[in-house]
């Protein structure tokens, strides 16, 4: 994880020609489309969105190895704790291949 710049990508027409808008009072990161064709102009980065960002999964297990529980790791990571012990479980059954 050497970077923390992440490249955003519109979840509506999948492009990556997003510029960064400022923050909604909530905190989470606005951000303008620049694909002409794409049917949403603006969108957030919302939490969701966050859990599907490459290696979040990996930050999951390296702060369950280090000890820390499912609500600690959901908090410092800004993702929900279904999310972390979905990412737990699949590592228990074995089936995600990627880690
Ligand atoms: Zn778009």
């Amino acid at each position: 994880m050497a970077t923390t710049e992440t490249i955003i990508k519109c979840p509506y027409c999948g492009s990556d020609n997003v510029t960064k808008a400022g923050k909604s009072p909530n905190g989470a990161q606005k951000c303008t489309c620049r694909n002409p064709e794409c049917p949403h102009t603006t969108f957030q980065l919302s939490y969701t969105y966050m859990g599907s960002k490459p290696g979040i999964e990996f930050e999951v297990l390296k702060m369950a190895i280090n000890g820390s529980g499912v609500r600690d790791t959901a908090r410092v990571l800004g993702v929900s704790c279904d999310f972390v012990i979905s990412v737990l479980k699949k590592k228990e059954n074995g089936t995600n291949k990627s880690i």
